[in-house]
């Protein structure tokens, strides 16, 4: 294939949309639904308008820019990620996605490929769910799998409520969010992780996503004076939480290869130097690559959570919070994503997503696959996130590719 990006307009994109919402540390906070995530809707949107499309969003207010296909009976085959970012994020993680769709965009423009199908970008809303819980709201919205109506009124921890900043940023669109078929979807996104480059691999051909399940942990003991409750005596839903969290954290070494947990979050009630505490709320992420391993560490996590409770004379509640299970993506689009890195000559493997994508989503109303290239010491959701200008703009040729032979894969 002769067609190719432009790798410094796509880097240049990066440097740009880097400033809005950029940290000192080089980083990004962009969290969904602020101020910052406006104005890079905005860059975005006039982007896409000047290269020709026709972009609306729906009332979730994901963002839709379209470039027409030769036959307007064939739905779009779309490209994105998402353009907010964690409270000390990076460049790339989503960013990476949105911007390479549009490079692609902009390359069949000016080499003149015509497509049967119409070609879209997409930016999700609030993928990150560092402001908005759960993450990948837009895109799990979509495809039927969250609640608008739920997710309408859910709230930051500053008590602002979801649908009152959509609309204040003015993202809340006519259309029905999930009312818009998609032929297929791919994703092209850092890897968040560190075996790509370990390997010195270009191109990650994900091939599914783990599963993961979230907790709300809630430990209730009870509050007395840390100067006059004797040890035996006390409640102390810290101390028990503690115990729990060093526990969950030592469950992979039982349930072994495939597993990872964290506990994200904690906060103790009341909060006083010289108080016993009596509330304790701790998050717990689950993560495995097949569901009787993930089915083995809930199984696990409950009678930590039991056991340890009853010695420190606490009771504890584990809420299950979400669940993701583990996927894999469509095999037309993994073979279209792989033939594509191969044409182009990438060192390749086959990998698995550590991470959730709106991909995962996506990928249950329409074929879907992803698309990884190495980000530096594997490090994401940090400021110091990084990637080479070349492994950026090999996975974003790779998307070409991909979206060029799944536009003739999908008329056979
Ligand atoms: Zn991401």
């Amino acid at each position: 294939m002769t067609t190719k990006i432009n790798s410094s307009r796509l880097w240049n994109d990066i440097l740009q949309t880097g400033k809005l919402g950029a940290t000192e540390r080089g980083g990004l906070c962009r969290l969904a639904l602020s101020d910052e995530d406006a104005q890079v809707r905005a860059w975005f949107i006039d982007a896409c308008q000047v290269a020709g499309c026709d972009v609306h969003f729906d009332d979730m207010g994901n963002i839709f820019a379209r470039r027409p296909g030769r036959r307007a009976d064939l739905h779009p085959i779309a490209m994105g990620s998402h353009l907010d970012s964690q409270p000390t994020g990076g460049k790339f993680d989503g960013i990476l996605g949105v911007l390479a769709g549009l490079e692609v965009i902009r390359t069949l423009n000016e080499h003149g490929v015509e497509t049967d199908h119409p070609i879209e970008v997409i930016d999700w809303t609030n993928e990150e769910g560092a402001r908005f819980a759960p993450a990948m709201l837009g895109s799990g919205v979509f495809a039927g799998v969250l609640e608008k109506k739920k997710i309408y009124g859910s709230r930051d921890r500053d008590g602002q409520v979801f649908q009152d900043e959509l609309e204040r940023i003015g993202y809340r669109g006519e259309a029905v969010c999930g009312e818009h078929p998609l032929d297929s979807y791919f994703e092209l996104h850092i890897e968040q992780g560190p075996i790509l480059e370990s390997e010195k691999k270009v191109i990650g051909v994900v091939e599914g996503v783990q599963g993961m399940r979230w907790y709300d942990l809630t430990v209730h003991g009870s509050a007395s004076h840390a100067g006059t409750t004797p040890m035996p005596m006390r409640r102390n839903a810290l101390a028990a939480a503690a115990e729990i969290i060093v526990g969950i954290n030592g469950l992979p070494d039982e349930i072994g290869e495939g597993a990872l947990t964290t506990t994200g979050i904690i906060q103790a009630h009341p909060g006083s130097r010289n108080v016993v505490p009596d509330h304790v709320f701790a998050t717990v992420d689950l993560r495995h690559t097949n569901v009787e391993g993930l089915d083995r560490m809930e199984t696990r996590l409950e009678s930590l959570v039991s056991q340890v409770c009853s010695r420190h004379n606490v009771s504890g509640d584990l809420e299950p919070f979400w669940d993701s299970p583990p996927m894999e993506f469509h095999t037309d689009c993994v073979r279209a994503v792989r033939e594509s890195a191969l044409a182009g000559e990438h060192p390749l493997r086959e990998i698995t997503s550590g991470a959730g994508h709106d991909a995962v989503y996506v990928s249950r109303v329409a074929p879907a696959a992803m698309i990884f290239i190495p980000c530096k010491d594997g490090i994401s959701h940090n400021e110091t996130e990084s990637a080479e200008p070349a492994h950026v703009s090999a996975g974003a040729s790779v998307l070409l590719g991909a979206i060029l032979s799944r536009d003739q894969q999908a008329l056979q």
